[in-house]
């Protein structure tokens, strides 16, 4: 496995062998790997097809999603994602497959070139990687609340088509500060699905004891997620602690409304 994609990364520059510093084991590093291969064969398979649709973009952001750090060790997962992939590339160009004298345009890409490439090439293509696989998530969040933008969508598969590319720093160099656009952007589309949906965040205390009791604690980004647990468990006697990122979840009037959100379990971030 190779996986330098976080702030823990070991030795600051990588984890190796048989599983990284977060517990992702080299199997969930690779199946990372091929997903994000399978990806770039689907933006190859997209670029200029008349099929893509929706169906198209929203495997794309759950699948980009699925290769961020650490938010998937579940191999069959990864491997049911990575399959859909194939097939919605199948879908778009069916005579791929059994073509005679294949170009090799729409084939998925080794993600090992990736990390074994020059290292100016290796850093450019993997801040454009890692910056849609975070905006990948933002994206996630708000199409589970309704919510897409088709100019964020298309740039995913715009940078994935590039990843695949052996292309040089003036080419990469734009891409990469697209991504910071393209993200701003993704950040309040997100931005706007959770304030239409939970209301706007307000200056909220926050207590940090635990009462006693069952309880669960919920970390992540995830507001629908949360809402759907408050439901779920209200009135059952069951608190819910909020950890790490999901703390800002205290300010939105949908969620503090909910009187066994109790509060957050640790400190602001790790
Ligand atoms: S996500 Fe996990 S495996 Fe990857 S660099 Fe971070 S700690 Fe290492």
């Amino acid at each position: 496995m190779f996986c330098f994609q976080c702030e823990q990364a070991a030795h600051c520059t990588g984890c190796t062998g048989s599983a990284g510093v977060c517990g992702k084991s080299a199997e969930t590093a690779n199946l990372q790997d091929e997903l994000t291969g399978a990806l770039i064969g689907l933006a190859r398979a997209a670029d200029g097809s008349p099929g893509v649709n929706e169906g198209t973009w929203s495997l794309i952001i759950e699948a980009l999603f699925t290769t961020l750090t650490n938010v998937n060790f579940d191999a069959a997962a990864i491997r049911d994602v990575t399959a859909r992939v194939k097939a919605e590339k199948s879908r778009l160009v069916p005579d791929c497959a059994s073509c005679m004298s294949p170009c090799g345009h729409n084939n998925d890409y080794d993600v090992s070139r990736l990390w074994t490439a020059d290292e100016d090439i290796r850093s450019l293509k993997s801040l454009i990687l890692f910056g849609i696989r975070g905006m990948a998530a933002y994206a996630y969040h708000a199409m589970v609340l309704g919510y897409t933008d088709g100019e964020v969508n298309r740039f995913f598969a715009k940078a994935l088509f590039a990843i695949g590319e052996d292309w040089g720093m003036d080419d990469l160099l734009p891409l990469v500060l697209e991504v910071g656009e393209k993200n701003y952007r993704c950040m309040a589309l997100l931005d706007k699905a959770n304030t239409e949906t939970y209301g706007t965040p307000e200056p909220t205390t926050v207590p940090l004891t635990v009462e006693k009791g069952p309880f669960i604690v919920v970390s992540g980004h995830d507001l629908h997620d949360l809402k759907r647990l408050l439901e779920q468990t209200e009135g059952k006697g069951i608190n819910i602690y909020t950890h790490s990122e999901t703390l800002p979840a205290h300010g939105y009037p949908g969620l503090k409304k909910y009187a066994h959100l109790k509060g957050n379990f640790g400190t602001a971030w790790q």
